[in-house]
């Protein structure tokens, strides 16, 4: 048994709770109790106590959208002009950049942004993967990255029409080999869904498949819903109300499925989502730096859909997302009371809810008999910390803070700032060879 005590810990969840000078014992199992340090070290006097001296101790953080493969994006030029549509962005970046991807990449592409998720405390990553030069085997080269790091991870890969019917099956052999060799692995941190890129790059008969397969297997589809009207609009010219109408004809909505963005979601869309209790994930930083627009999250916590955090591979950590979608909100509004109980409960409860629906296990807040996944904060708190100011810390404290330790599954991945798996002078290597497959990526882009 571990124990971390004199913390400040926040526990997220339903009943959030704060306790000062709190503890939290532990395995590698569960987490078994939590309470003052002086209580759970008169229950557990012969348990060793890391003294974290006052500093804040919350759950590992979940980030329900990522692309891993997006690593090699960062300072790339377009050969063609900038962008000037969401489509033309898809285009001129991201289409020729997953394109670029060779079976060497890839590795490297998951192990950089999931160190960075060890650095920030993300524990648990929803990753949508595209690389449709090797489609066969990618979800397994991101999955090693996962089990070297420790981290928990679900995985699909973007099942699309855009590149011809052959990559279209290659793209549904991928998930399906990869979730029946998981299900025979029984690796409860390493689950699988399956991707499907957006609606308006898939046909009649690959939703129909993809409805068929998810049926089958038991899982549901993650999916790009709505992020620009260009969705909508084609949904429209083939018949539909809109992409969510399509998406729920071919009864792809539902609880096991994610579906990502929503920014242009109707009041009749986001009735289906609630009715359906599809699951909808928030990316507020990619929303904008698309130009895309803002979700309409009120109206879509309203009708009680579990709305959560992701990243679209802007960073591992979702923490920032959760900081802008409090000021974009309210500026987007012009009205500065929004937002705050709509974006704590998509962090703190909506979030570790869907990692529980994908792990089947309590993921995301400290209480006894949840997974731990534990993070300590260099974060002494200047101000009191309460049940009720809490996202105050979260927003304008912690941000600007760094993690000391991250902890997945009782696993320690980071103590002061070590990461604990790798050898000396192995993230280096790592980042030396990044540099290098980048150029080379450059190059064929
Ligand atoms: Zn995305």
């Amino acid at each position: 048994m571990k124990i971390i005590g004199h913390a400040t810990v926040l526990t997220f969840g339903e009943n959030h709770k704060v306790i000062n000078d709190g503890a939290v014992a532990f395995d590698e199992k569960k987490i078994h109790a939590i309470g003052t340090t002086d209580e759970l070290k008169k229950r557990f006097p012969k348990a060793k106590i890391k003294n974290v001296k006052g500093r804040l101790v919350m759950p590992g953080i979940v980030n329900n959208h990522m692309h891993l493969y997006s690593t090699f994006a960062r300072g790339i030029s377009l050969k063609d002009a900038p962008p000037t549509n969401f489509v033309e962005i898809l285009e001129r970046l991201w289409w020729r950049l997953d394109k670029a991807l060779t079976p060497d990449d890839l590795y490297l592409t998951a192990m950089i942004p999931l160190l960075d998720a060890v650095r920030n405390g993300v524990t648990t990553l929803v990753d949508h993967h595209a690389s449709p030069n090797c489609i066969g085997g990618s979800l397994e080269a991101l999955a090693k990255a996962f089990r070297k790091c420790g981290l928990r991870g679900n995985l699909c890969y973007e099942i699309s029409d855009r590149d011809g019917q052959e990559k279209c099956d290659a793209g549904f052999e991928e998930n399906a080999n990869f979730i029946r060799a998981l299900k025979l692995e029984n690796n409860s941190d390493l689950t699988a869904m399956i991707g499907l890129h957006a609606s308006f790059t898939l046909s009649d008969t690959s939703l129909e498949r993809a409805a068929e397969l998810m049926k089958g297997l038991n899982t549901g589809v993650h999916i790009h819903v709505a992020e620009d009207q260009a969705d909508n609009e084609d949904a429209i010219k083939r018949g539909y109300r809109s992409v969510v109408d399509r998406l729920h004809k071919f009864k792809l909505t539902g609880p096991d499925s994610i579906f990502v963005h929503g920014v242009n979601c109707d009041a009749h869309d986001i009735q289906t989502l609630g009715l359906t209790k599809t699951n909808v994930v928030h990316n507020p930083r990619s929303n904008m730096n698309n130009g895309v627009g803002c979700a309409p999250l009120e109206k879509m916590m309203a009708e009680k859909i579990d709305v959560s955090f992701g990243t679209d591979g802007m960073s591992a950590s979702p923490l920032e997302d959760l900081a802008v979608a409090n000021i974009l909100h309210k500026h987007e509004a012009r009205d500065p009371r929004k937002i705050y109980g709509e974006a704590w409960r998509m962090f703190t409860v909506n979030g570790p809810k869907l990692a529980h629906k994908l792990f089947k296990k309590k993921i995301g807040v400290i209480e006894e008999g949840a997974m731990a996944d534990l993070v300590v904060w260099d974060y002494i708190p200047p101000t009191p910390v309460t049940e009720g100011n809490t996202f105050g810390h979260l927003t304008f404290g912690l941000p600007f803070s760094r993690v000391l330790t991250t902890i997945c599954q009782g696993k320690t991945l980071m103590d002061e700032g070590k990461i604990a798996f790798l050898e000396e002078g192995e993230e280096e290597e790592l980042c030396a060879r990044s540099r290098e497959l980048a150029q080379s990526l450059w190059e064929r882009f």
